[in-house]
């Protein structure tokens, strides 16, 4: 089986260094891939022959395989349902709001951090995607919404894995899709969703990226936190939220805490006042999030007078506050859940 091309400048580059091709070869091939959207080598006519098809025996570019499209009923949100070269599942979804298109990619199959509220969580980490994996969800969404004259300017990591227990390859992922002679996409256009590895996101500080950094904070004490979050036990909050600080300290962004709002486990008022004690201060946004039922758990969400209630507290303590309607709720959107239903 052809291996998947790491569609890398630098990894093209030595291939075709390698093989003995002159240098213009590697801004030809790239532009094929990015820019005019080829999902065959066949396709890359200006190439020779021989070359393409000694591409073509060695790298893939189109290793996952669509097996299900869902839309919303409200046609914003689509849902896409992947299988890898080893058979194993993962999703992305695609967000359409009047001015951007967004993907939502997935960094793991499966995810080790088993949020309480979270369908990718029942089953565990089961492995790492590659780099080429996660660039290619983008890409693939990327190549349909070429053919009705869309493209793809936003990249959110919120799908299922925890992004930061695969640095190497969401870093990687990172430069690739940020490349100008990639997708272009700048990295104030890509965020990052965690929920919270303290020298992970220190390392990503140091490292100099500059993405907008979401902590999934969901509890406003670290006990709270750690039944929502079991993951959360190797993180206390203090050093977690430092981290935050320092992310923020480095790369210039504002950061945001999302709150996932579970009715009767952390949306009270007295959560609400610890919460905004906890942040108070912080350049900060705190996204909340109403929870969204899934399958097989007991969970519910909070009745609208509740949300509203929980939202005044924060905003008298002049914390900054988005609600967020979770688009898709009626596809199951909520992260794995479109994996889980098929393979259950
Ligand atoms: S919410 Fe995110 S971090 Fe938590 S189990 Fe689900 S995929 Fe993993």
């Amino acid at each position: 089986m052809a291996e998947l091309l790491t569609i890398s400048e630098t990894d093209l580059k030595k291939y075709l260094s390698d093989i003995r091709q002159p240098s213009f070869r590697t801004a030809q091939i790239l532009q094929w891939i990015y820019q005019k959207k080829a999902s065959t080598w066949e396709e890359m006519t200006d190439l020779p022959k021989d070359l393409r098809e000694q591409l073509a025996s060695h790298f893939s570019l189109d290793s996952l395989k669509l097996v299900r499209t869902l839309d919303s009923d409200d046609g914003d949100t689509t849902k896409y349902l992947w299988k890898l070269p080893d058979d194993k599942l993962v999703e992305s979804v695609l967000i359409r709001a009047p001015d951007r298109r967004t993907v939502c990619v997935s960094s793991q199959v499966g995810c080790p951090a088993r949020c309480a509220f979270c369908a990718s969580g029942k089953k565990g980490w089961i492995r790492n995607l590659t780099s080429s994996e996660i660039v290619e969800q983008v890409l693939q969404i990327d190549r349909l919404l070429h053919k009705i004259d869309e493209r793809v300017c936003h990249i959110v990591f919120m799908g299922m894995g925890e992004p930061f227990e695969n640095y190497e390859a969401v870093t990687e992922a990172i430069k690739i899709l940020s490349d100008p002679k990639g997708l272009h996409i700048s990295h104030r256009k890509i965020t990052v969703s965690t929920v919270g590895i303290v020298n992970q996101i220190r390392r990503f500080a140091d490292e100099g990226y500059k993405v907008p950094l979401v902590l999934s904070l969901h509890a406003p004490t670290q006990e709270l936190r750690q039944k929502i979050i079991p993951y959360a036990r190797k993180n206390p909050l203090p050093d977690l939220l430092m981290a935050m600080l320092y992310y923020h300290d480095k790369s210039g962004r504002d950061i945001t805490y999302e709150y996932t709002l579970m009715a009767g486990l952390n949306d009270s008022i007295q959560h609400a006042k610890q919460l905004a004690a906890l942040v108070k201060g912080h350049p900060c946004t705190v996204n909340l999030i109403p929870y969204n039922p899934v399958e097989g758990l007991i969970l519910k969400r909070p009745i609208k007078e509740d949300i509203e209630a929980f939202r005044q507290v924060l905003e008298e303590a002049r914390i900054p506050t988005t609600w967020r309607y979770t688009k898709g709720k009626d596809i199951a959107a909520a992260c794995g859940q479109l994996a889980l239903q098929t393979v259950s």
